[in-house]
Protein backbone atom coordinates (compact mmCIF):
# COMPACT_ATOMS: atom_id res chain seq x y z
CA UNK A 1 0.00 0.00 0.00
CA UNK A 2 1.69 3.43 -1.26
CA UNK A 3 1.61 6.41 1.44
CA UNK A 4 -1.04 8.82 1.60
CA UNK A 5 1.46 11.68 3.38
CA UNK A 6 5.18 11.35 2.63
CA UNK A 7 7.58 13.96 5.27
CA UNK A 8 10.63 14.58 4.21
CA UNK A 9 13.01 16.25 7.11
CA UNK A 10 16.91 15.63 8.01
CA UNK A 11 16.34 14.57 11.20
CA UNK A 12 14.61 10.93 12.48
CA UNK A 13 11.83 11.23 14.03
CA UNK A 14 12.50 8.88 17.39
CA UNK A 15 15.62 8.25 19.50
CA UNK A 16 18.01 5.59 18.18
CA UNK A 17 18.91 3.56 21.16
CA UNK A 18 21.59 0.63 21.72
CA UNK A 19 20.51 -2.07 24.64
CA UNK A 20 21.90 -5.33 24.90
CA UNK A 21 23.59 -5.24 20.79
CA UNK A 22 19.89 -4.41 20.17
CA UNK A 23 18.66 -1.09 18.87
CA UNK A 24 15.29 0.24 19.62
CA UNK A 25 13.70 2.76 17.49
CA UNK A 26 12.16 4.89 20.65
CA UNK A 27 9.79 7.83 21.65
CA UNK A 28 11.81 11.04 21.84
CA UNK A 29 11.81 12.11 25.45
CA UNK A 30 10.64 15.90 25.10
CA UNK A 31 7.49 16.64 23.57
CA UNK A 32 8.64 19.91 22.76
CA UNK A 33 10.26 20.90 19.49
CA UNK A 34 7.96 19.95 15.66
CA UNK A 35 9.69 16.48 15.63
CA UNK A 36 6.96 15.57 18.10
CA UNK A 37 4.03 17.43 16.35
CA UNK A 38 4.76 16.31 12.75
CA UNK A 39 5.04 12.71 14.20
CA UNK A 40 1.66 12.14 15.90
CA UNK A 41 0.40 13.16 11.78
CA UNK A 42 2.86 10.51 11.02
CA UNK A 43 1.02 8.56 13.17
CA UNK A 44 -2.54 9.31 12.58
CA UNK A 45 -2.12 8.92 9.10
CA UNK A 46 -3.73 5.59 7.18
CA UNK A 47 0.34 5.20 5.51
CA UNK A 48 2.62 7.18 5.99
CA UNK A 49 6.76 7.25 4.82
CA UNK A 50 8.97 9.41 6.92
CA UNK A 51 12.54 10.20 4.46
CA UNK A 52 15.26 11.02 6.93
CA UNK A 53 19.04 10.49 5.97
CA UNK A 54 21.36 8.59 8.29
CA UNK A 55 25.67 8.51 8.79
CA UNK A 56 26.82 5.19 7.84
CA UNK A 57 30.35 3.61 7.46
CA UNK A 58 30.76 1.82 4.57
CA UNK A 59 30.81 -1.30 7.02
CA UNK A 60 27.52 -0.65 7.80
CA UNK A 61 25.99 0.23 4.39
CA UNK A 62 26.50 -3.49 3.41
CA UNK A 63 23.09 -4.66 5.55
CA UNK A 64 21.74 -1.07 6.38
CA UNK A 65 17.92 -1.36 7.38
CA UNK A 66 16.95 0.95 5.01
CA UNK A 67 12.92 0.82 6.27
CA UNK A 68 12.68 0.67 9.83
CA UNK A 69 9.00 1.16 11.91
CA UNK A 70 9.04 2.70 15.19
CA UNK A 71 8.97 0.67 18.60
CA UNK A 72 5.20 0.72 19.34
CA UNK A 73 4.68 1.77 16.03
CA UNK A 74 3.24 -0.38 13.04
CA UNK A 75 4.03 -1.14 9.67
CA UNK A 76 1.69 1.39 7.78
CA UNK A 77 4.31 4.26 9.33
CA UNK A 78 7.44 3.74 7.79
CA UNK A 79 10.79 5.73 8.53
CA UNK A 80 12.97 5.56 5.25
CA UNK A 81 16.59 6.10 5.69
CA UNK A 82 18.80 7.39 3.13
CA UNK A 83 22.36 6.14 3.99
CA UNK A 84 25.20 8.87 3.61
CA UNK A 85 28.52 8.32 4.18
CA UNK A 86 31.07 10.64 6.25
CA UNK A 87 31.73 13.01 3.52
CA UNK A 88 28.65 12.97 1.82
CA UNK A 89 27.51 14.41 4.97
CA UNK A 90 30.25 16.56 5.33
CA UNK A 91 30.03 18.44 2.12
CA UNK A 92 26.29 17.95 1.93
CA UNK A 93 25.44 19.71 5.63
CA UNK A 94 28.93 21.15 7.15
CA UNK A 95 30.11 22.80 3.46
CA UNK A 96 27.61 23.67 0.93
CA UNK A 97 24.60 24.24 3.29
CA UNK A 98 26.52 26.14 5.91
CA UNK A 99 28.91 28.02 3.62
CA UNK A 100 27.25 28.51 0.76
CA UNK A 101 23.65 28.44 1.76
CA UNK A 102 23.69 29.61 5.28
CA UNK A 103 24.99 33.30 4.67
CA UNK A 104 22.79 33.72 1.85
CA UNK A 105 20.05 33.11 3.53
CA UNK A 106 20.71 34.88 6.86
CA UNK A 107 22.05 38.08 5.14
CA UNK A 108 25.51 37.87 5.69
CA UNK A 109 27.35 37.79 1.97
CA UNK A 110 30.70 37.97 3.63
CA UNK A 111 30.89 34.73 4.51
CA UNK A 112 29.58 33.05 1.49
CA UNK A 113 31.83 30.93 -0.12
CA UNK A 114 30.84 28.56 -2.71
CA UNK A 115 34.43 27.18 -3.60
CA UNK A 116 34.50 24.43 -0.84
CA UNK A 117 30.42 23.52 -2.35
CA UNK A 118 29.77 20.57 -4.32
CA UNK A 119 26.81 21.00 -5.92
CA UNK A 120 26.50 17.99 -7.44
CA UNK A 121 26.68 15.91 -4.37
CA UNK A 122 23.88 18.54 -2.81
CA UNK A 123 21.66 17.39 -6.16
CA UNK A 124 22.44 13.85 -5.68
CA UNK A 125 20.79 13.45 -2.07
CA UNK A 126 18.28 15.35 -2.72
CA UNK A 127 17.57 13.11 -5.70
CA UNK A 128 17.90 10.50 -3.27
CA UNK A 129 15.64 11.87 -0.98
CA UNK A 130 13.13 12.62 -4.30
CA UNK A 131 13.53 9.02 -5.35
CA UNK A 132 12.66 7.27 -2.16
CA UNK A 133 9.55 9.46 -1.48
CA UNK A 134 8.39 8.75 -4.93
CA UNK A 135 8.72 5.27 -4.38
CA UNK A 136 6.34 5.38 -1.70
CA UNK A 137 4.59 7.96 -2.57
CA UNK A 138 0.54 7.03 -3.74
CA UNK A 139 -0.54 9.56 -7.01
CA UNK A 140 -2.26 12.08 -4.70
CA UNK A 141 0.07 12.01 -2.02
CA UNK A 142 1.05 14.92 0.09
CA UNK A 143 4.54 15.16 0.09
CA UNK A 144 5.74 17.56 2.87
CA UNK A 145 9.29 18.91 2.42
CA UNK A 146 11.73 20.83 5.15
CA UNK A 147 13.99 23.06 4.64
CA UNK A 148 16.97 24.49 2.17
CA UNK A 149 18.81 21.24 2.10
CA UNK A 150 16.00 20.17 0.94
CA UNK A 151 15.60 22.80 -2.07
CA UNK A 152 15.92 20.53 -5.17
CA UNK A 153 13.71 17.98 -4.01
CA UNK A 154 10.51 19.70 -5.29
CA UNK A 155 11.56 19.41 -8.71
CA UNK A 156 12.77 15.67 -9.06
CA UNK A 157 9.40 15.07 -7.33
CA UNK A 158 7.80 16.72 -9.73
CA UNK A 159 9.73 15.35 -13.02
CA UNK A 160 8.36 12.08 -11.44
CA UNK A 161 4.78 12.62 -10.19
CA UNK A 162 2.82 15.24 -11.67
CA UNK A 163 -0.14 14.57 -9.55
CA UNK A 164 0.91 14.62 -6.27
CA UNK A 165 1.05 17.38 -3.66
CA UNK A 166 4.03 18.88 -2.66
CA UNK A 167 4.06 21.13 0.66
CA UNK A 168 7.65 22.82 1.65
CA UNK A 169 8.27 25.04 4.38
CA UNK A 170 11.47 26.93 4.88
CA UNK A 171 12.55 27.38 8.44
CA UNK A 172 15.26 29.84 7.81
CA UNK A 173 14.52 33.73 7.07
CA UNK A 174 14.14 34.23 2.94
CA UNK A 175 16.62 37.13 2.06
CA UNK A 176 16.46 40.17 -0.30
CA UNK A 177 16.30 39.22 -3.89
CA UNK A 178 19.95 40.94 -4.32
CA UNK A 179 21.10 38.87 -1.57
CA UNK A 180 19.44 35.54 -2.90
CA UNK A 181 21.20 36.04 -6.65
CA UNK A 182 24.70 36.22 -5.04
CA UNK A 183 23.87 31.82 -5.04
CA UNK A 184 24.93 31.25 -8.75
CA UNK A 185 22.34 28.07 -8.45
CA UNK A 186 19.79 30.48 -7.93
CA UNK A 187 17.54 29.62 -11.45
CA UNK A 188 17.93 25.74 -10.29
CA UNK A 189 16.40 26.51 -6.71
CA UNK A 190 13.88 28.64 -7.82
CA UNK A 191 12.64 26.62 -10.81
CA UNK A 192 12.41 23.73 -7.70
CA UNK A 193 10.35 25.98 -5.24
CA UNK A 194 8.33 26.68 -8.43
CA UNK A 195 7.39 22.97 -8.67
CA UNK A 196 5.37 23.16 -5.50
CA UNK A 197 2.14 23.54 -4.89
CA UNK A 198 2.74 25.21 -1.15
CA UNK A 199 5.45 27.06 -0.01
CA UNK A 200 5.60 28.07 3.38
CA UNK A 201 7.90 30.64 5.15
CA UNK A 202 7.72 32.16 8.74
CA UNK A 203 6.66 35.38 8.23
CA UNK A 204 5.16 37.50 5.45
CA UNK A 205 8.62 39.45 4.90
CA UNK A 206 10.46 36.34 3.67
CA UNK A 207 7.24 35.58 1.31
CA UNK A 208 7.71 38.68 -0.19
CA UNK A 209 11.78 38.29 -0.09
CA UNK A 210 10.94 35.02 -1.97
CA UNK A 211 8.65 36.46 -4.31
CA UNK A 212 10.94 39.77 -5.38
CA UNK A 213 13.23 36.56 -6.03
CA UNK A 214 11.56 34.66 -7.98
CA UNK A 215 10.23 37.32 -10.12
CA UNK A 216 14.41 38.77 -11.16
CA UNK A 217 14.84 35.09 -12.03
CA UNK A 218 11.43 33.80 -13.89
CA UNK A 219 8.47 34.84 -15.55
CA UNK A 220 5.92 34.88 -12.09
CA UNK A 221 2.84 36.45 -12.36
CA UNK A 222 1.41 37.39 -9.06
CA UNK A 223 -2.26 35.86 -8.51
CA UNK A 224 -3.35 37.21 -5.41
CA UNK A 225 -2.24 39.70 -2.62
CA UNK A 226 -3.57 40.80 0.51
CA UNK A 227 -2.99 42.38 4.02
CA UNK A 228 -1.06 40.74 6.24
CA UNK A 229 -3.41 38.98 8.44
CA UNK A 230 -3.85 40.16 12.16
CA UNK A 231 -1.18 37.85 14.00
CA UNK A 232 1.73 39.74 12.55
CA UNK A 233 2.92 43.74 12.84
CA UNK A 234 2.41 45.39 9.52
CA UNK A 235 4.29 48.35 10.04
CA UNK A 236 6.96 49.72 12.50
CA UNK A 237 9.67 47.44 12.95
CA UNK A 238 12.18 46.10 10.99
CA UNK A 239 10.33 42.96 9.42
CA UNK A 240 7.04 44.44 9.18
CA UNK A 241 5.31 43.74 5.84
CA UNK A 242 2.02 45.13 5.06
CA UNK A 243 0.76 43.25 2.76
CA UNK A 244 1.29 39.30 1.83
CA UNK A 245 1.53 37.66 -1.83
CA UNK A 246 0.03 34.14 -1.62
CA UNK A 247 -0.43 33.01 -5.41
CA UNK A 248 2.01 33.24 -7.89
CA UNK A 249 2.19 31.95 -11.86
CA UNK A 250 4.78 29.96 -13.67
CA UNK A 251 4.51 28.46 -16.63
CA UNK A 252 0.78 27.65 -15.92
CA UNK A 253 1.27 26.49 -12.34
CA UNK A 254 0.01 27.86 -9.75
CA UNK A 255 2.15 28.46 -6.41
CA UNK A 256 0.45 29.00 -3.22
CA UNK A 257 2.59 31.20 -0.66
CA UNK A 258 1.96 31.70 2.89
CA UNK A 259 3.17 32.91 6.57
CA UNK A 260 3.42 30.68 9.36
CA UNK A 261 5.65 30.68 12.07
CA UNK A 262 6.30 27.43 13.69
CA UNK A 263 4.93 27.53 17.42
CA UNK A 264 6.45 26.07 20.62
CA UNK A 265 4.23 24.16 23.24
CA UNK A 266 2.96 26.97 25.64
CA UNK A 267 1.08 24.51 27.48
CA UNK A 268 4.18 22.03 28.24
CA UNK A 269 5.92 24.21 29.21
CA UNK A 270 4.04 26.10 31.82
CA UNK A 271 3.03 22.82 32.84
CA UNK A 272 6.88 21.44 33.40
CA UNK A 273 8.23 24.48 35.43
CA UNK A 274 5.60 23.69 37.98
CA UNK A 275 6.63 20.07 38.43
CA UNK A 276 7.75 19.64 41.37
CA UNK A 277 11.36 18.90 40.37
CA UNK A 278 11.94 22.13 37.62
CA UNK A 279 10.19 24.13 40.78
CA UNK A 280 12.70 23.35 43.05
CA UNK A 281 15.53 24.08 40.47
CA UNK A 282 14.01 27.25 40.31
CA UNK A 283 14.25 28.19 43.83
CA UNK A 284 17.80 26.96 44.02
CA UNK A 285 18.86 29.17 41.45
CA UNK A 286 16.67 31.97 43.02
CA UNK A 287 18.17 31.61 46.41
CA UNK A 288 21.71 31.27 45.31
CA UNK A 289 21.15 34.34 43.39
CA UNK A 290 19.82 36.28 46.35
CA UNK A 291 18.36 39.80 45.22
CA UNK A 292 20.95 39.70 42.17
CA UNK A 293 18.95 39.81 38.54
CA UNK A 294 19.21 36.97 36.21
CA UNK A 295 19.75 37.78 32.45
CA UNK A 296 19.27 34.30 30.53
CA UNK A 297 20.62 34.05 26.69
CA UNK A 298 19.95 30.54 25.18
CA UNK A 299 21.14 29.41 21.61
CA UNK A 300 23.95 27.95 19.68
CA UNK A 301 27.44 29.17 18.82
CA UNK A 302 26.38 31.22 15.14
CA UNK A 303 27.74 34.67 14.05
CA UNK A 304 23.93 35.12 12.90
CA UNK A 305 22.92 34.55 16.88
CA UNK A 306 24.49 37.75 18.15
CA UNK A 307 26.28 36.63 21.23
CA UNK A 308 29.12 38.80 20.57
CA UNK A 309 26.87 42.25 20.20
CA UNK A 310 25.22 41.10 23.47
CA UNK A 311 28.66 40.26 25.52
CA UNK A 312 29.52 44.01 24.38
CA UNK A 313 26.63 45.33 25.54
CA UNK A 314 26.97 43.50 28.69
CA UNK A 315 30.22 44.60 29.27
CA UNK A 316 29.10 48.57 28.61
CA UNK A 317 26.43 47.81 31.00
CA UNK A 318 28.77 47.09 34.11
CA UNK A 319 31.36 50.19 32.56
CA UNK A 320 28.25 52.28 32.30
CA UNK A 321 26.43 52.13 35.42
CA UNK A 322 28.97 50.46 38.15
CA UNK A 323 26.02 50.00 40.67
CA UNK A 324 25.16 46.90 38.64
CA UNK A 325 28.55 45.31 39.62
CA UNK A 326 27.85 42.22 41.47
CA UNK A 327 24.15 42.66 40.97
CA UNK A 328 23.89 41.31 37.76
CA UNK A 329 24.46 37.92 36.64
CA UNK A 330 24.25 36.73 33.00
CA UNK A 331 23.86 33.20 31.94
CA UNK A 332 24.88 32.29 28.42
CA UNK A 333 24.51 29.21 26.87
CA UNK A 334 26.10 29.06 23.26
CA UNK A 335 26.27 25.66 22.43
CA UNK A 336 29.20 24.70 20.11
CA UNK A 337 28.64 23.71 17.24
CA UNK A 338 29.73 19.75 15.69
CA UNK A 339 33.36 19.47 15.15
CA UNK A 340 32.93 19.62 11.27
CA UNK A 341 31.32 22.86 10.73
CA UNK A 342 34.46 24.99 10.48
CA UNK A 343 32.70 28.42 9.88
CA UNK A 344 32.04 28.66 13.72
CA UNK A 345 35.14 27.91 14.73
CA UNK A 346 35.75 32.16 15.07
CA UNK A 347 32.56 32.83 16.32
CA UNK A 348 33.25 30.23 19.49
CA UNK A 349 36.15 31.41 20.10
CA UNK A 350 34.92 34.89 19.57
CA UNK A 351 32.29 34.08 22.35
CA UNK A 352 35.05 32.68 24.43
CA UNK A 353 37.65 35.40 24.66
CA UNK A 354 34.68 37.99 25.69
CA UNK A 355 33.10 35.94 28.25
CA UNK A 356 37.09 35.82 29.46
CA UNK A 357 37.92 39.32 29.16
CA UNK A 358 34.17 40.33 31.07
CA UNK A 359 34.88 38.18 33.62
CA UNK A 360 38.49 38.98 34.12
CA UNK A 361 37.52 42.56 34.44
CA UNK A 362 34.57 42.79 36.83
CA UNK A 363 34.70 39.32 38.76
CA UNK A 364 34.44 39.53 42.72
CA UNK A 365 35.76 36.63 45.05
CA UNK A 366 31.76 35.73 45.10
CA UNK A 367 30.11 37.18 41.81
CA UNK A 368 31.38 36.13 38.16
CA UNK A 369 29.17 38.30 36.00
CA UNK A 370 29.01 35.42 33.25
CA UNK A 371 28.23 32.05 33.10
CA UNK A 372 29.00 30.41 29.99
CA UNK A 373 27.57 26.84 28.79
CA UNK A 374 29.13 25.79 25.37
CA UNK A 375 27.46 21.57 26.14
CA UNK A 376 23.22 22.12 25.84
CA UNK A 377 21.75 22.39 28.86
CA UNK A 378 19.00 19.76 29.15
CA UNK A 379 15.72 21.23 28.53
CA UNK A 380 13.68 20.60 31.97
CA UNK A 381 17.05 22.63 32.91
CA UNK A 382 17.20 25.58 30.45
CA UNK A 383 13.47 25.91 31.36
CA UNK A 384 14.21 26.41 35.08
CA UNK A 385 17.06 29.06 34.30
CA UNK A 386 13.85 30.50 32.00
CA UNK A 387 11.75 30.84 34.82
CA UNK A 388 14.29 31.74 37.54
CA UNK A 389 15.30 34.47 34.97
CA UNK A 390 14.46 38.08 35.23
CA UNK A 391 15.11 39.01 31.39
CA UNK A 392 15.51 36.97 28.87
CA UNK A 393 18.29 38.44 26.08
CA UNK A 394 17.82 37.22 22.44
CA UNK A 395 19.86 39.28 19.89
CA UNK A 396 20.04 37.72 16.86
CA UNK A 397 21.51 39.61 13.75
CA UNK A 398 19.37 37.28 12.11
CA UNK A 399 16.93 34.49 13.09
CA UNK A 400 14.58 32.67 10.67
CA UNK A 401 12.45 32.38 13.92
CA UNK A 402 13.69 31.97 17.33
CA UNK A 403 12.03 29.63 19.60
CA UNK A 404 13.67 30.42 22.80
CA UNK A 405 11.68 34.03 22.73
CA UNK A 406 8.24 31.79 22.99
CA UNK A 407 9.65 29.07 25.21
CA UNK A 408 11.02 32.36 27.43
CA UNK A 409 6.91 33.54 27.48
CA UNK A 410 5.92 30.34 28.01
CA UNK A 411 7.83 29.05 31.17
CA UNK A 412 6.90 32.61 32.84
CA UNK A 413 2.83 32.15 31.97
CA UNK A 414 2.01 35.49 32.59
CA UNK A 415 3.93 36.50 35.98
CA UNK A 416 6.22 38.73 35.03
CA UNK A 417 9.76 38.53 33.18
CA UNK A 418 11.23 41.08 30.44
CA UNK A 419 12.10 39.65 27.25
CA UNK A 420 14.74 41.81 25.14
CA UNK A 421 14.28 40.73 21.35
CA UNK A 422 15.86 41.62 18.66
CA UNK A 423 13.91 42.83 15.78
CA UNK A 424 15.53 41.13 13.01
CA UNK A 425 13.84 37.25 13.98
CA UNK A 426 11.21 36.28 12.74
CA UNK A 427 9.39 36.02 16.49
CA UNK A 428 9.32 39.63 16.74
CA UNK A 429 6.80 40.19 14.10
CA UNK A 430 4.50 38.15 16.36
CA UNK A 431 5.88 39.69 19.73
CA UNK A 432 5.17 43.26 19.50
CA UNK A 433 5.13 43.63 23.29
CA UNK A 434 8.92 42.11 23.77
CA UNK A 435 10.97 44.94 23.96
CA UNK A 436 12.30 44.69 20.44
CA UNK A 437 15.87 46.16 20.02
CA UNK A 438 18.40 46.62 17.51
CA UNK A 439 22.10 44.46 17.71
CA UNK A 440 23.19 46.88 15.07
CA UNK A 441 23.18 50.01 16.82
CA UNK A 442 24.81 49.67 20.32
CA UNK A 443 22.75 52.58 21.82
CA UNK A 444 19.53 50.93 21.05
CA UNK A 445 21.26 48.17 22.67
CA UNK A 446 22.05 49.74 25.65
CA UNK A 447 18.82 51.49 25.88
CA UNK A 448 16.84 47.97 25.38
CA UNK A 449 18.75 46.36 28.57
CA UNK A 450 18.46 49.29 30.94
CA UNK A 451 13.99 49.31 30.09
CA UNK A 452 14.06 45.36 30.58
CA UNK A 453 16.34 45.86 34.47
CA UNK A 454 13.80 48.67 35.38
CA UNK A 455 10.99 47.87 34.43
CA UNK A 456 8.23 47.55 36.77
CA UNK A 457 6.75 44.26 37.65
CA UNK A 458 3.28 45.35 36.45
CA UNK A 459 4.51 46.69 33.23
CA UNK A 460 6.13 43.13 32.81
CA UNK A 461 3.01 40.72 33.32
CA UNK A 462 1.11 42.64 31.00
CA UNK A 463 3.35 42.61 28.43
CA UNK A 464 4.01 38.59 29.40
CA UNK A 465 0.15 38.28 29.85
CA UNK A 466 -0.69 39.44 25.87
CA UNK A 467 2.57 38.55 24.58
CA UNK A 468 1.43 34.32 26.09
CA UNK A 469 -1.81 34.96 24.74
CA UNK A 470 0.29 35.66 20.82
CA UNK A 471 2.18 31.94 21.35
CA UNK A 472 -0.85 30.06 22.54
CA UNK A 473 -2.73 31.44 19.02
CA UNK A 474 -0.27 30.33 17.11
CA UNK A 475 1.34 26.79 18.82
CA UNK A 476 3.29 24.36 17.09
CA UNK A 477 -0.12 21.98 16.73
CA UNK A 478 -1.77 24.89 15.25
CA UNK A 479 1.50 25.49 12.87
CA UNK A 480 0.98 21.97 11.22
CA UNK A 481 -2.84 22.12 11.17
CA UNK A 482 -2.04 24.92 9.18
CA UNK A 483 0.14 23.45 6.55
CA UNK A 484 -1.97 20.19 6.10
CA UNK A 485 -4.68 22.12 5.84
CA UNK A 486 -3.62 24.78 3.09
CA UNK A 487 -1.67 22.17 1.39
CA UNK A 488 -4.83 20.22 1.14
CA UNK A 489 -7.27 23.16 0.23
CA UNK A 490 -4.27 23.93 -2.48
CA UNK A 491 -4.45 20.76 -4.40
CA UNK A 492 -8.07 21.37 -5.31
CA UNK A 493 -6.58 24.35 -7.50
CA UNK A 494 -5.62 21.78 -10.64
CA UNK A 495 -2.54 23.67 -12.28
CA UNK A 496 -3.29 24.80 -16.07
CA UNK A 497 -1.25 22.84 -18.17
CA UNK A 498 1.87 23.58 -16.56
CA UNK A 499 4.73 22.97 -18.20
CA UNK A 500 8.11 21.53 -15.98
CA UNK A 501 11.38 23.18 -16.46
CA UNK A 502 14.77 21.80 -16.66
CA UNK A 503 16.86 21.85 -13.44
CA UNK A 504 19.85 24.19 -14.17
N1 LIG B 1 18.20 24.64 23.59
C1 LIG B 1 18.41 23.62 24.54
N2 LIG B 1 19.54 23.68 25.33
C2 LIG B 1 20.45 24.70 25.23
C3 LIG B 1 20.21 25.75 24.29
C4 LIG B 1 19.06 25.67 23.48
O1 LIG B 1 17.58 22.69 24.67
O2 LIG B 1 21.45 24.70 25.96
C5 LIG B 1 16.97 24.56 22.74
C6 LIG B 1 16.03 25.73 22.97
O3 LIG B 1 15.22 25.50 24.08
C7 LIG B 1 15.26 25.77 21.64
C8 LIG B 1 16.29 25.30 20.62
O4 LIG B 1 17.35 24.69 21.37
O5 LIG B 1 14.16 24.88 21.67
C9 LIG B 1 16.82 26.45 19.78
O6 LIG B 1 15.82 26.86 18.88
P1 LIG B 1 15.85 28.30 18.19
O7 LIG B 1 14.68 28.40 17.26
O8 LIG B 1 15.88 29.39 19.22
O9 LIG B 1 17.24 28.37 17.42
P2 LIG B 1 17.90 27.41 16.31
O10 LIG B 1 18.99 26.67 17.02
O11 LIG B 1 16.83 26.51 15.76
O12 LIG B 1 18.47 28.38 15.30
Amino acid sequence: MKSSLVILYHREPYDEVKENGKIYYREKKSPNGIVPTLKSFFANADHSTWVAWKQVTSKQKTNFEERVTMDGGNDSCVVRRIPLTADQVKNFYYITSKEAFWPILHSFPEHFTYESSDWDNFKQINEMFAEAACEDAADDALIWIHDYNLWLAPYYIRQKMPNVKIAFFHHTPFPAADVFNILHWREAIIDSLLCCDLCGFHIPRYVENFVSAARSNRDVEIVKRGPVPASFTPVGTALAEPELTTQIRHKGRIVNLDAFPVGTNPQYISNLVKQPEVDAQVKKIRHELGDNKLIISAGRVDYVKGAREMLLCFERLLERRPETQGKVNLVLTAVKAAAGMRVYRQAQSQIEQLVGRINGRFSKLNWTPVMLFTEPIPFNELMAFYRAADVAWICPLRDGLNLVAKEYVAAHDGEGGALVLSEFTGSAVELPDAILTNPYSDKRMDECIDTALGMPYEEQAERMKRMMKAICRYDVQQWANHMFREAKASADEAPDEAQEPALV
